[in-house]
């Protein structure tokens, strides 16, 4: 089949066969045609309007040591921190006021935040009528319990790769089955989910990339987070050459293509390699945009990756940079919470 006919395909039938994603993948001759193609889906499907998440990175304090990571628990260099309960209330209150409807907590895999400590934290700030997000890593299936019991809505779990042997590498005395099994059970406990991989990462091949987008879809995931893998200097990773941008734009363009009414974010590390990064990802089939709401050196602190942008820009900023960038393509923000509205039932 051609590479036009694919995408036509994708498009109309929301279904690729693998070797049909690799094609896709492995040629840059039709990128243009399939982000268009991704645009048109997300119009038809999601409509005009964005969603913004308010981001607060509370703890950048983690025990895992995935290899690619700047906040891997072995990176000695990096400057650890941790917002008590009471900063994280106010940047919440803070972030209802500038109009979001949804907060997404993120952290580190940092185990002083205890069940009964973060569940103080969301049942809290349920009461400012705010969607929650959580995102801090594997838990068990009760600490996930208890978290839905009180008031968390989703969970963003990246899979980062499906490719079981490269999983293996990158993440020491984790395994690739605990992670599809906290989705699962996320899943079941009613949870919107969230996942999501890293494109670029030294080993990667374009089938498993191609076997990670047809994860997404055999998950039917309510929302889809990915961005370029960027070297971090402190990381085992550091000489390893990294994600490009159009290959990011590319992958998540077929994941809007595949999973037609799922919410799917304009990446900030899409930004980092490309200053316009989050307008071309709005265009390619994203719906969403996380804006950090986090203050201060904290920003800088949470450094995941190097280059993260807006690190010394105020929350305020954010709100209105983003607001004037999403009306500059024609878009509208969002009044809703930007629960995922099913269009479609399951394609497999
Ligand atoms: N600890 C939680 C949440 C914080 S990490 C977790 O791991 O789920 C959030 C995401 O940052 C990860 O899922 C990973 O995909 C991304 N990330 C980490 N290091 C990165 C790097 N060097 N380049 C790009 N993204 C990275
Ligand atoms: Fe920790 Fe998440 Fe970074 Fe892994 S990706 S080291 S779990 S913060």
């Amino acid at each position: 089949m051609s590479l036009m006919k694919i995408i036509e395909t994708a498009e109309k039938q929301h279904k690729l066969e693998k070797d049909e994603i690799v094609a896709l993948l492995e040629n840059s001759d039709c990128d243009q045609a399939i982000t268009i193609a991704a645009d048109r889906v997300r119009k038809q499907y999601v409509g005009d309007e964005v969603h913004l998440r308010g981001l607060i990175e509370f703890s950048n304090i983690c025990r895992q040591n995935c290899f690619y990571c700047g906040l891997r628990a072995e990176n000695g260099a990096v400057k650890r921190y941790r917002l008590e309960t009471d900063e994280i209330l106010e940047l919440a209150r803070k972030a209802k006021g500038y109009g979001y409807k949804t907060l997404v907590l993120q952290s580190g895999e940092d185990t002083s935040f205890t069940v009964q400590k973060l569940t103080d934290i969301i049942s809290r700030i349920k009461k400012l009528d705010m969607a929650i997000t959580l995102s801090i890593g594997e838990k068990s299936r009760e600490e996930y319990c208890a978290y839905k019991e009180a008031g968390a809505d989703r969970y963003l779990l990246r899979i980062e790769t499906t490719d079981s042997q490269l999983y293996q590498k990158l993440h020491p005395h984790m395994s690739l089955e605990n992670r599809k099994q906290c989705l699962y059970t996320l899943k079941e406990l009613g949870y919107e989910v969230g996942t999501g991989c890293l494109v670029g990462l030294p080993g990667q091949t374009l089938e498993s990339l191609a076997d990670d987008i047809l994860f997404f879809q055999e998950l039917d995931t309510d929302m889809i987070g990915l961005g370029p893998f960027i070297p971090h200097q402190s990381t085992p990773l550091k000489n390893e050459v990294g994600g490009t941008f159009a290959m990011a734009i590319k992958v998540m363009a077929i994941v809007r293509l595949l999973l037609p009414d799922s919410n799917i974010p304009a990446t900030t590390a899409m930004e980092t390699l490309n200053s316009k990064g989050r307008l071309i990802a709005l265009q390619s089939g994203a719906n969403v945009v996380m804006p950090n709401v986090t203050e201060g050196d904290y920003r800088k602190m949470y450094e995941l990756y190097p280059g993260k942008i807006c690190v010394n820009d105020t929350p305020a900023h954010c709100r209105s940079c983003i607001t004037g960038k999403i009306s500059s393509i024609g878009r509208t923000v969002s009044q809703e919470y930007g629960f995922r509205k099913r269009k479609v039932t399951t394609n497999n």
